[in-house]
């Protein structure tokens, strides 16, 4: 008997319609021999809905009660689905994340989970009964509601099925596996039949929101199979594995990009040891994540420029330290823009091969499409280019690396 861990998001259990079709395919799994833990989202618009309701109330609520809000989502799904599954003649008992010790740090809003106590999970099995537990929320040591941050619930799958030794893990959503990009800009995207760790991992940090990114690291260390497929439709989605020993790689896997960018600079700052800190201290002391940083060379070593992205939320922040960071250092100017966006190459088959950022950059030149930053690592290229650019140059990208063909 295999022990597989499903988790279907929001879409999928969008309404009353989709729930039910959810117990469906949750009983099917069942009746196939399965011992089947199911993790659900909030339905779908439920967790902006009640961040709107926030909102309204605050402009910056306290993430404690944050958390005791946006975890209701989740737990209003798995009492709704425990139901269609009992209704159905199948044993099913629900739990939220609290209920079967998802502990995890109390850092509220984005809390990352330590440690699963897996027995009431494992009783309820094999007692033969379907688990459903809330997905994207937790408990710290003091028994404070955690949530793990948008799209948390994949997380909570991946972890459970380490802690359970699953045999598999299976995230249900609205496309049938992770594509070359994402298909609501590119319909010529084509579905991968697998993908590395590494390369989900870096498609995920570069903003394909198919997976949570510690969904993808959790599955990386602890060894879970993991695999993307629709909830409304058959078929084998993507399997995400670790790379294999003359496997053939293609160039470039995927494109990745990111709307949620802005940009920071600082002008003519005095060009001494300790700037960086001096400039990105304050900026990290604020929480703010900060993600490419340029300094330029200095022509004549006394002052230089420098520039770096952040998440679009923290831009009105981060200009505001900035300015009085560079008042106090005497630099020339800060500036700033909040309408760029990030597109990423994203593959393995890079470390072996010259030339894909000059097919990136003409590519982008042809299209005449302005880089205004450029970061590289082994295996991905990212530029920063203007917010109106972003379905032109992505799917230009797609056509010039042929990604539509398998
Ligand atoms: P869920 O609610 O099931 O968690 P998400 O909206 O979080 O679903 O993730 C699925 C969506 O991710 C798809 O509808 C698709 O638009 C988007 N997406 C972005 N990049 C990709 C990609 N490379 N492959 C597949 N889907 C992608
Ligand atoms: N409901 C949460 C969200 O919308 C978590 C999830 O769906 O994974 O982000
Ligand atoms: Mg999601």
């Amino acid at each position: 008997m295999a022990l597989i861990v499903q988790k279907y998001g929001g879409t999928s259990v969008g309404t009353v319609e989709r729930i039910e079709a959810v117990a469906e395919k949750v009983i099917n799994y069942r009746n196939g021999g399965n011992e089947v833990v199911v993790v659900v989202s909030a339905m779908s618009g439920e967790t902006n809905r009640l961040l709107d309701l926030a909102k309204a109330i605050s402009s910056r609520p306290a993430p404690r009660e944050l958390d005791v809000l946006l975890a209701t989502g989740e737990q209003a799904t798995i009492a709704l689905l425990s139901m269609a599954l009992e209704k159905r003649g199948c044993a099913a008992r629900s739990y939220t994340g609290g209920q079967v010790h998802i502990r995890t740090d109390s850092t509220h809003n984005k809390a990352r989970i330590q440690d699963i106590d897996g027995t009431a999970i494992r009783r309820d099995l094999l007692a033969g009964r379907v688990v459903v537990v809330a997905g994207f929320q937790g408990v710290d040591e003091q028994g404070n509601i955690t949530t793990l941050g948008r799209g948390g619930s994949d997380t909570t799958a991946v972890a459970l099925a380490a802690a359970l030794k699953a045999d598999e893990c299976q995230i249900f959503t609205d496309v049938d596996g992770v594509y070359t990009t994402d298909p609501r800009v590119v319909p010529e995207a084509r579905r991968l039949e697998r993908i590395t760790f590494e390369e989900m991992l870096e498609m995920a940090s570069l903003g394909s929101k198919v997976l949570q990114i510690r969904s993808v690291e959790f599955a990386g260390k602890y060894n879970v199979p993991l695999r993307v497929l629709s909830s409304f439709e058959e078929g084998p989605g993507t399997l995400i594995t670790y790379e294999e020993e003359g496997m053939e790689q293609a160039l470039i896997s995927g494109i990745a990009f990111n709307r949620d960018e802005a940009k920071l600079t600082v002008l003519g700052v005095p060009d001494q040891p300790g700037i960086a800190h001096k400039l990105l201290g304050p900026i990290a002391d604020a929480n703010i994540e900060v993600d490419m940083i340029v300094q330029n060379v200095s022509p004549d070593q006394t002052a230089t420029d420098f520039t770096f992205t952040v998440h679009r939320n923290d831009y009105d922040r981060a200009l505001e330290i900035l300015g009085q960071v560079a008042r106090e250092l005497g630099a020339r100017e800060v500036s700033g823009d909040n309408k760029i966006v990030k597109i990423s190459i994203v593959g393995v088959g890079m470390r072996s091969h010259a030339g894909i950022a000059a097919t990136m950059f003409e590519t982008l030149a042809r299209e005449g499409i302005n880089i205004r930053m450029i970061s590289t690592s082994e295996i991905k290229i990212s530029v920063v280019v203007d917010e109106k650019y972003l379905e032109l140059g992505v799917r230009a990208l797609h056509e010039a690396f042929d990604l539509a063909r398998a």
